[in-house]
């Protein structure tokens, strides 16, 4: 999926809490399109990464690059507008409107507002035309064309993780963070979930935080392991199941 391009790039990252390094000293760069997995135990630091990346957090030192530009000191909503999606774990889905009002409203709001629902609602607009068109295209990425107009609400489970990843394709973004977006899912839906938004952000860089190690061998262009706020191992799925290091402090052996 990667053409080289460097699209995100940390470079000595620390946050501290109090006394405590959360994220100590974390460089790594991410390539446009590129499928990358955040694996470590618990408490390794991934969710801190993301909210840095994310601006959610403010860094202690170091710096962000976003698309060749600093963007260290950046609000979340201006990290969203330059194209920094947010995962689909806060339920971005309005139940009681139809799943093509859904995919609608996103579209018509995208990043470029920073995804800004409410005013999408009241924004004038003279591309009509070109939503109805996006928002039509989305349907059918998703498989939901069959059940645009049905309510939100009603739909089946997996249908509902189609609509949400739709609404994060359509806000248009350019690297999307996902923090364990199958947290409580079953191992078919886990599977099915991560397929799907490998197969539907298609042209998406993908930052994803993911408990199944089984599938994050399969699906991962290349996997980071962090260990105590730092990165034990960089690399390839064979080459991250063929370190030692990884292996002994996270694989178990
Ligand atoms: P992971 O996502 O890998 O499980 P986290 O990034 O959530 O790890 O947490 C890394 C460490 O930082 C943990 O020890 C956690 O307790 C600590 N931590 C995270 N957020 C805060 C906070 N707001 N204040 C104090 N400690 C925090």
């Amino acid at each position: 999926r990667t053409n080289g391009e460097t699209v995100l790039e940390l470079d000595g990252l620390v946050k501290t809490f109090g006394a405590f390094a959360a994220i100590d000293d974390v460089s790594m760069t991410v390539e446009r399109g590129e499928f990358r997995s955040i694996i470590g135990p618990n408490g390794a630091g991934k969710t801190t990464l993301f909210n840095l990346i994310s601006g959610a957090l403010p860094v202690t030192d170091g710096t962000v690059y976003f698309d060749g530009e600093e963007i260290t000191k950046l609000s979340p909503p201006e990290r969203v507008a330059r194209g920094i999606g947010r995962s689909f774990q806060i339920s971005n889905v309005f139940g009681g409107l139809s799943v093509r009002e859904n995919v609608r409203l996103a579209a018509q709001a995208d990043r470029r507002d920073g995804y800004n629902l409410v005013e999408s609602f009241f924004k004038p607009t003279g591309r009509y035309g070109d939503i109805n068109q996006e928002t039509d295209r989305i349907l059918e990425r998703i498989d939901l064309d069959h059940v645009a107009d049905e309510e939100a609400d009603a739909l089946a489970y997996g249908d509902r993780r189609r609509l949400e990843i739709g609404v994060v394709l359509a806000t248009d973004p350019e690297l999307v963070l996902f923090d364990e977006p199958t947290a409580g899912m079953s191992v078919e839906e886990t599977q099915e979930t991560i397929e799907l938004i490998e197969e539907v952000l298609v042209d998406q860089t993908l930052l994803l935080i993911e408990h199944d190690i089984e599938l994050v061998m399969e699906l991962s262009d290349r996997i980071t392991v962090l260990n105590q706020g730092e990165i034990l191992a960089e690399g390839t799925p064979a080459q991250i199941s063929g370190n030692q290091s990884v292996q002994d402090a996270y694989l178990g052996g």
